[in-house]
Formats: C-alpha cells, structure tokens, sequence
C-alpha cells in the first residue's frame, strides 16, 4: 500500500479568497534534480505541499515566500516571476 504523508492541517480558501492570489513570484519543482526527501513539505507555513509519491505545491494556496525553495537541499525548486 502507498503511504501518503498527512500534514496536521489542509489550507482552505480564506475571508478574502485563495491565498494563491497574493503570490508574486511562483515555486516550480524540477522533478529531475528532486530527490523526494519532503522537507520542502516539512517546511511550507501554508500546507501547501502535498507529499504523494512526490512533491505536488497547491498554487491555489502557495503564497510563493520561497521557504520551500530556500530548504530544498538540492535547490530543485525555482522561484519564476508570476506572469
Ligand atoms: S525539498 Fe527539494 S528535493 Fe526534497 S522533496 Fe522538496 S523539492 Fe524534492
Ligand atoms: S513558496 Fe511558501 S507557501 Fe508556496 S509552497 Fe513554498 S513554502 Fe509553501
């Protein structure tokens, strides 16, 4: 069976909409270099990381502060400017 990791709380859409409308710059994983370790999942202050059998962000959620890109020990996640 495959284990899923559960975070202690799901993001939900806010008083003033989903907190993915604030971002201004955008993390983007490159699976190539990711070696699926989670610690981006680990460190995300939004949940909105979901671990499955790789790193999936939630950009409805993401508010793109760039800790997961900071924290990846490979640097495999980049952050592009929103277009
Ligand atoms: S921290 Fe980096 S290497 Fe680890 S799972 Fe996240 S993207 Fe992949
Ligand atoms: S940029 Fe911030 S909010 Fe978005 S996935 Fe990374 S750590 Fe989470």
């Amino acid at each position: 069976m495959k284990e899923v990791l559960m975070p202690i709380a799901y993001p939900t859409k806010g008083s003033v909409g989903n907190t993915g409308l604030w971002r201004t710059l955008k993390p983007v994983i490159n699976y190539e270099k990711c070696t699926k370790c989670f610690i981006c999942w680990m460190y995300c202050p939004e949940a909105a990381i979901l671990a499955e059998d790789k790193p999936v962000i939630l950009y409805d959620f993401c508010k793109g502060c760039g800790i997961c890109a900071n924290e990846c020990p490979v640097k495999a996640i980049n952050m592009i400017k929103e277009v």
